[in-house]
């Protein structure tokens, strides 16, 4: 690559690298996956070795990433708290450690898992917890002492009063409690944590030490980063004078004095890797011995004596047995797979989304097939590929009908999904009806998918006007339900007549239209009865509606069926009126690709450019016809022309559907 060129793409690989961290560190909700991130700096890195001249001070490769949010005090570390230098290969290990033995002699190595959490130091004064703080940028980190204290494992009171004391661990989230807390935000309709890494982070990074105590937090520590009027030599020693004191360090170790026995161990946690009760993303190869690691030394961001191994993600083979359909709100029929249960990166899983049609044909599978799983971002299940397939079995065929009413499921022109036109589907019916009473719309208590789906098959609601009818008696006698149940639930119910009015708008399930849209409709027009009248350009004029969106709303008030579920509402006793005249208020809505500009070209498998754009829209981002410097992302789908080539030029990332549907919620 000519110089020109490295420099530009150097200049782009930093702005995306800036803005993924960004979304990690500072939002714990990343929107790529960790070896996709992975691929960026290293190619970064490739570059700044060949073009010594573009490194700069701020560049990823020469600090430590993170920040401090103001939403804590800041606390300077004593030690900092470096990062660590990451390699992909065995080969870049040997080459670690020919770098050490240009150093040092005999070096022996510690070989430990690398703990997928976040970092933080404590510190002791006379055997007594005074304060904790998160990495940050490495120099400074935030004062998270208050929900350090919730988790039980941090010792409050050291064994012995050692003068004073700062060690380095990583706190974590155990898988079992990080499935429990993904499944209470199912539950409850909240946007839930992408892996345990994130949830560990966002659950120690709040303001409300109670919520942190709720999560069940735990930690490993793994470094001694300062002790008075004690001597220490090694890291091994340091490790068990740590356990001593009431920590609990890293939960095995081993010492080898060979680079081979090293790569032995780092294959064997690996092997292992699955079934440990918490994510590890490496293993860590430290130098033990703490006079060698002063001669060795440290870069601006991470010691010269420690390399980290980072794993592949890890992949499973199993078997096709069966495909289930599901109908989704807007009538989409959506093809799950259902497998042999494999255990993968913790969890058993036995589903995943096979997305449509056209998936199946493009991967031939079959029912019986063997096929590759693997957990996008270490937590959703997909298939990579088929393995092997069973001889002489049929490719799977969609169905042809809605497996729920029966009528006939047609592909339009362009799109890959499957739909089911017909608007009195039960199965949409029941979609539409959790979608208005979850939590973001009406916020009815109590009136799940279970509670959905008893009123619609008694016949008792069709549309969620009728939930506004019910009698007691009819909602008591359903099964499981009681008297005081029944109550709760109509109570429930007639709370939701007073909700704000965006939760009304949002409620009623305009396509594209989100959250974050209908509180913008409400606050831009006061009333329903103003927003059913305005005209396309008066939506598309306020500010972060797109045009795509702005069209969805006009087209969905111009139908007569759209205006009569709004006049049943409101003869329900539904407000309609703006209450508040509070400033919008963005805290909750899910802006994930806030600051993003993606370029989307050919036809994808399952989206139209349309639906793509409005679901950008909705997250916060922006779209545009041309790919430029500013671009983020491009999602390509098949014959993508110029622009592909545009991006590809510019070193610009470029998706698939797959892989933007793994970037939302
Ligand atoms: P790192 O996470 O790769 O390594 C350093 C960290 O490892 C230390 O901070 C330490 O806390 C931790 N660690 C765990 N166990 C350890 C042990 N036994 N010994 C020593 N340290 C141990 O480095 P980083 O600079 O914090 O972050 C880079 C990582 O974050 C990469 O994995 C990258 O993929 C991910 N990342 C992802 C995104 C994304 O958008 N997906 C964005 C930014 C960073």
């Amino acid at each position: 690559m000519e110089f020109e060129e490295a420099s530009r793409r150097v200049e782009e690989l930093r702005d995306q690298i800036n803005e993924y961290s960004r979304l990690y560190y500072e939002e714990d909700s990343p929107v790529i996956e960790d070896d996709a991130f992975d691929a960026l700096t290293r190619e970064l890195r490739r570059l700044e070795e060949e073009y010594p001249q573009l490194i700069t001070p701020d560049s990823y490769t020469q600090r430590v990433q993170g920040a401090v949010s103001a939403q804590f005090a800041p606390v300077r570390h004593e030690v900092p708290l470096e990062s660590l230098q990451d390699v992909f290969s065995f080969d870049e290990l040997r080459e670690f450690d020919r770098r050490v033995r240009e150093t040092v002699q005999n070096p022996e190595y510690v070989v430990e898992p690398k703990i997928d959490g976040l970092s933080i130091a404590l510190e002791y004064v006379d055997g007594r917890f005074v304060q904790g703080a998160t990495r940050g940028d490495g120099q400074t980190g935030e004062d998270v002492s208050h929900n350090l204290r919730t988790i039980r494992s941090i010792p409050q009171k050291l064994a012995s009063p050692v003068a004073r004391i700062i060690v380095r661990g990583e706190v974590y989230m155990p898988r079992e409690s990080f499935a429990a807390l993904v499944e209470r935000q199912e539950l409850a309709g909240e946007k839930t944590f992408k892996n345990p890494r994130n949830a560990a982070a966002g659950s120690l990074r709040q303001k409300d030490a109670s919520v942190t105590k709720g999560r069940n937090l735990d930690i490993f520590v793994f470094n001694l980063q300062l002790i008075e009027g004690e001597t220490i030599s090694s890291h091994a020693e340091s490790l068990e004078r740590m356990k001593e004191l009431g920590f609990h360090i890293i939960p095995f170790y081993s010492v080898f004095t060979s680079i081979d026995e090293v790569i032995e161990e780092v294959e064997r946690i690996g092997e292992k890797r699955g079934s440990l009760p918490f994510d590890i993303d490496g293993a860590v190869v430290k130098v033990n011995d703490f006079s060698q690691r002063e001669w060795l030394g440290s870069t601006a961001k991470f010691p010269k004596w420690a390399s980290a191994y980072k794993y592949p993600p890890e992949e499973k083979q199993t078997t096709l047995l069966d495909v289930e359909i599901n109908v989704g709100r807007t009538g989409v029929l959506t093809p799950t797979g259902v497998f042999e249960p494999v255990t993968l990166a913790g969890t058993t899983v036995s589903r995943a989304t096979l997305h449509n049609e056209d998936f199946i044909l493009e991967k031939g599978l079959s029912i019986g097939d063997t096929v590759v799983l693997r957990k996008a971002g270490d937590i959703i299940p997909e298939v990579v590929r088929v393995e092997a397939h069973l001889p002489g079995a049929p490719v799977y065929q969609m169905p042809h009908r809605c497996p729920s009413c029966g009528s006939e499921a047609v592909r339009e022109e362009g799109e890959a999904a499957l739909r089911c036109n017909n608007p009195e589907c039960p199965a949409q019916r029941i979609q539409n009806l959790i979608h208005f009473a979850s939590r973001d719309a009406m916020d009815i208590e109590g009136l799940g998918p279970a509670v959905v789906e008893q009123l619609v098959n008694a016949g008792l609601v069709c549309n969620a006007f009728d939930l506004y009818s019910l009698k007691k008696e009819d909602v008591a006698a359903l099964e499981r339900m009681g008297d005081k149940s029944a109550e709760n639930l109509l109570a429930a119910i007639e709370k939701s007549k007073s909700v704000d009015l965006f939760r009304v708008i949002f409620a009623m399930g305009i396509r594209h239209v989100g959250q974050k849209a209908a509180k913008l409709l409400a606050n831009r027009f006061g009333s329903m009865d103003a927003v059913m009248q305005a005209s396309p350009e008066e939506v598309s004029a306020i500010d972060g509606f797109g045009e795509i969106m702005a069209e969805s709303v006009v087209r969905f008030f111009a139908m007569p069926q759209s205006r009569h579920f709004v006049e049943q509402l409101r003869q329900a006793g539904v407000n309609m009126q703006r209450q508040s005249a509070e400033e919008e208020d963005d805290a909750g809505i899910d802006t994930r690709f806030a600051g993003m500009t993606f370029v989307l070209t050919g036809t994808l498998p399952t989206l139209k450019r349309d639906e793509a754009a409005a679901i950008i829209e909705r997250y916060g981002g922006k779209t545009s016809g041309s790919v430029s410097k500013k671009t983020t992302i491009v999602l390509a789908g098949e014959d993508a022309g110029s622009k592909l080539a545009k991006a590809q030029q510019l070193g610009i990332r470029v998706i698939h559907e797959d892989e933007f549907r793994a970037m939302l919620p």
